[in-house]
């Protein structure tokens, strides 16, 4: 089914050429993911009103005070991730699903949790009318996903205040968790990687400003 308001046209891929070089000059250099920022249609996440926000490279709000990341940052934690084909990728905050069509261009087999039940369902409606078909979880983050780990890859994508150890224990020996770490309006891009013989090292990338992840708290 063609929806009218979905369309995908030249001017939207000039766009997005731009915003490929901008995120590029920027540092962003793994081509994969430059591929696939170049490839998904940002616009149509947003409410078509706001189509000129879509190709800055600025974050945006979605609705529920949260927020589609900005394509640069989409891009650093996705290269951190060192994805590859097949990888078996656990994202905490689905949101609008971008990063998880990110994720899903470059390979992965996406299982993506979101708190917040109105956008799970909104994002879980709209990813496959784009061709999109990550596996959609309506629950907590903090408790990942047991019945699905381990996982190759962890990816947060909200201001956590640290990582659950159950986060930990679903990750591969040889895996990467990546996550913006801190309370208040900042936090340090973390990357940990798991040995082989489960000791996990860390590293610190930079500081980015990301909405706070929720609380572990009962169901609404
Ligand atoms: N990856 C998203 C960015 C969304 S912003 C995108 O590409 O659009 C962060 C998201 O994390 C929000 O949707 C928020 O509701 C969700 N979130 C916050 N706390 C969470 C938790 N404890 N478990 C799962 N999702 C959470």
């Amino acid at each position: 089914m063609i929806y009218p308001h979905m369309e995908d046209n030249f001017r939207h891929k000039g766009l997005r050429k731009r915003l490929v070089e901008e995120i590029k000059k920027k540092g962003i250099n793994q081509q994969p993911v430059l591929d696939a920022i170049e490839s998904i249609p940002r616009h149509l996440f947003l409410d078509p009103v706001f189509l000129e926000f879509a190709y800055q490279d600025k974050p945006f709000p979605i609705g529920c005070e949260q927020t589609i990341s900005q394509p640069y940052t989409v891009a650093f934690q996705t290269q951190l991730l060192e994805i590859k084909a097949r990888d078996k990728v656990l994202e905490v905050g689905t949101g609008s699903g971008y990063q998880a069509c990110v994720l899903l261009e470059i390979g992965a087999r996406v299982y993506s949790i979101e708190r917040i039940k109105k956008l799970y369902e909104k994002t879980k409606l709209f990813l496959p009318k784009i061709g999109y078909r990550p596996k959609l979880f309506y629950g907590d983050g903090y408790k990942g996903l047991p019945t699905f780990a381990p996982f190759d890859k962890i990816i947060i994508t909200a201001g956590a205040p640290f990582i659950p150890d159950e986060l930990i224990d679903q990750l591969k020996p040889g895996g990467i968790l990546v996550a913006p770490i801190g309370v208040g309006g900042v936090q340090t891009m973390v990357r940990w990687i798991k040995q082989l013989d489960g000791v996990l090292t860390k590293e610190t990338h930079g500081s980015f400003a990301f909405v706070p992840m929720l609380e572990n708290k009962s169901e609404e």
